[in-house]
């Protein structure tokens, strides 16, 4: 459906996390009036449609924090219903309290630990549901990123553009059918939601694991570590993580500092040697 000059610079204003939503329904009311193109009008009403303001209310503070002595984990506004969100958060954000409390992190920092507890002593861990990061997660220890990588499909596609509009990348051409820069996409899924066709895809979904980040003197931003695509799976490796993480604090170092100088390379085939030979554990104690 096509917008008028005025429409398009008013729906730029909406916020972000209701602004695909504002656009369906300024739409959708638009052509139940019979008309064809969306006018500023539209988008006031739409304003005033239930659905719309129930979103508006949501406590979109965009950030939390769940936090202990020994651990910080900082949460997006997923947690709060931000429609961007790619997984439900609370799940993803019991798995890393799980894999905690399964590894007795907190016992085992608090026995080392001597004198006061200062920020650097603490583990850090963001939750952010898309790519957008509010959660800032390239800047801590561990974190876990909602993904949607889509693939498209040729010979539907009606050329509407609304793929083009909702990629904030500005990644699809669309002639005849869309084709996506797959190198530079950040797989937020937004062109997926956004067609009506079924001609883009998720060809993938599932949760992204990024490790080493940290600010202070030399701070240095959080490697792609691996994708996993249940919250079992999640579960598993990130208790692993934690396994090594505690390893690296008992010689004295960090995640960021061992990303940093073994590479992630090396840390993804030590994380994947500490899991084969946790399966044989497991393997032997089952017999
Ligand atoms: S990271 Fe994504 S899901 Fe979370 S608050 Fe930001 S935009 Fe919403
Ligand atoms: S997944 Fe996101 S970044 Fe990638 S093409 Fe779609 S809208 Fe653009
Ligand atoms: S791929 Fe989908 S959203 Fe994009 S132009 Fe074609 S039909 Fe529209």
């Amino acid at each position: 459906m096509k917008w008028s000059k005025e429409a398009e610079e008013r729906i730029k204003k909406a916020p972000f996390f209701i602004r695909s939503l504002a656009r369906k329904k300024a739409e959708e009311l638009a052509r139940s009036q019979g008309k064809h193109i969306v006018e500023v009008e539209d988008i006031e009403k739409a304003k005033n449609a239930r659905d719309l303001q129930d979103v508006s209310k949501i406590d979109l503070s965009i950030e939390g924090v769940t936090d202990t002595t020994y651990r910080e984990i900082k949460l997006c506004g997923g947690m709060r219903g931000c429609p961007l969100t790619l997984f439900e958060d609370e799940k993803v954000v019991n798995c890393l309290h799980s894999a905690i409390k399964k590894e007795c992190l907190e016992e085992f920092l608090e026995e080392r630990q001597e004198g006061p507890v200062l920020y650097h002593h603490k583990l850090k861990a963001a939750v952010s549901g898309c790519p957008n990061g509010c959660s800032q997660p390239q800047i801590k220890d561990m974190s876990i990123i909602g993904y949607n990588k889509p693939q498209v499909y040729k010979g539907y596609c009606i050329d509407c553009n609304q793929c083009v509009k909702a990629c904030p990348e500005k990644l699809i051409i669309v002639d005849q059918d869309p084709s996506i820069d797959d190198e530079a996409c950040i797989d937020c899924g937004r062109c997926i939601r956004a067609c009506p066709t079924d001609s883009i895809q998720v060809e993938g979904r599932g949760y992204r694991i990024i490790i080493g980040g940290r600010l202070g003197r030399r701070p240095h931003l959080a490697k792609h570590l691996v994708d996993v695509t249940s919250l079992e799976e999640l579960e598993t490796v990130l208790t692993t993580l934690i396994q090594l993480y505690k390893e690296w604090i008992a010689k004295e170092s960090k995640i960021s500092n061992e990303v940093e100088n073994l590479g992630i390379e090396e840390v993804r085939e030590l994380l994947e040697l500490k899991r084969q030979k946790e399966k044989l554990v497991l393997g032997e104690t089952g017999e």
